[in-house]
């Protein structure tokens, strides 16, 4: 049986759970999809401190007071694997891996997702001593010297993270000069714990057969191969959209973001996105919630012209 409702929000991150909040408020029925725990990336980050209104809160605290205030409001929200959205008429058919909705209104917010540097050893050795969240994985590497790959945002706030429990940290990347926010990069060259290798390319990751062992690595400027031996290695080297199910839509660009317009409408009517996964330059949490709250209005919006 398909379940019908008038707005349709796939994820549950800051930006879905706004958009929920918006578009429930406005007397709408809501479902939230996600096929995991609401709160999107906030599960994975320690602490937050440039989300206004708290000089600094836990990732999962922010998330789970979002998700409460938005199901106030009566959205729903259920576990899903979406798989595909087709177009009937003005519907919007969404199936997911047990269930089917239909829709006139669907939001997309189903973020973005880290990039594998694809070098040898990075797959063979996933769970193995490589991992892609400190939050989860930090316990593992208690008291040991560790490696993060990566000069964003994400590498340095994660190294930071890290430095609180292993004996050190040695930042890998591939230029002289990092990408991440001034104020990250201050607090890591502040930290005794954190040491920098730059110019750093990673060639792969190697391992005994049964863990990893270290990081081979060249240096851009000498052209050396070099080594530096660990059991951790924390890759963040940027971001990848997750809009396979959106892809027949004709709604995502060559890189697989979705462009939209101010209004967050992408080109098919009917159909918004949001946050991480829109083609933009900053991702926060707070543009994400900002955009859900236009995008839970226009959901709105869109729904009334279609009465005039
Ligand atoms: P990012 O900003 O795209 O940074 C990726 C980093 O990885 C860059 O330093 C890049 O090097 C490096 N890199 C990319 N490909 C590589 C490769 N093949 N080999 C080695 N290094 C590689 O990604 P992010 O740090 O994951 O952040 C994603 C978004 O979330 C950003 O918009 C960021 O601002 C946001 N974010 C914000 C916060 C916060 O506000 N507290 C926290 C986390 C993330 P180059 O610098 O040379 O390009």
């Amino acid at each position: 049986m398909t379940k019908k409702y008038d707005v349709i929000v796939i994820g549950a991150g800051p930006g879905g759970l706004t958009a929920a909040l918006y578009a429930s408020r406005a007397n709408l029925s809501v479902l939230i999809l996600d096929r995991g725990l609401y709160g999107g990336q906030m599960n994975n980050t320690d602490a937050i401190d440039n989300y206004p209104g708290f000089s600094e809160v836990k990732g999962p605290e922010l998330g789970e007071k979002m998700y409460n205030s938005t199901m106030k409001f009566g959205a729903e929200f259920e576990y899903g694997d979406v798989q595909s959205v087709t177009l009937e008429g003005n519907e919007k058919i969404v199936k997911t891996d047990t269930a089917e909705y239909s829709t006139q209104a669907l939001i997309i917010a189903t973020g973005a997702d880290h990039r594998h540097l694809n070098v040898p050893g990075e797959e063979e050795y996933s769970g193995k001593g490589v991992s892609y969240c400190a939050v989860c994985d930090a316990a593992f590497f208690k008291n040991e010297d560790i490696a993060v790959i990566g000069g964003g945002d994400s590498a340095i706030e994660e190294g930071i993270y890290l430095a609180q429990s292993a004996k050190s940290v040695t930042v890998i990347h591939r230029r002289d000069q990092l990408r991440a926010q001034p104020t990250l990069q201050k607090r890591a060259f502040a930290n005794d714990k954190i040491h920098f290798i730059w110019n750093g390319i990673t060639e792969s990751i190697d391992g005994d057969g049964n863990r990893v062992t270290g990081v081979t690595y060249r240096d851009k400027v000498s052209g050396e191969e070099k080594k530096l031996a660990t059991h951790g290695v924390f890759i963040y080297v940027g971001v990848i959209p997750q809009t396979a199910p959106f892809k027949d839509l004709g709604v995502t660009d060559e890189n697989g973001w979705i462009p939209t317009d101010e209004h967050m409408r992408t080109k098919v009517a009917g159909i918004f996105a949001l946050g991480d996964v829109r083609a933009k330059d900053l991702r926060q949490i707070a543009n994400a919630v900002g955009d859900g709250s236009i995008a839970g209005q226009e959901a709105y919006n869109y729904l009334q012209s279609l009465n005039d």
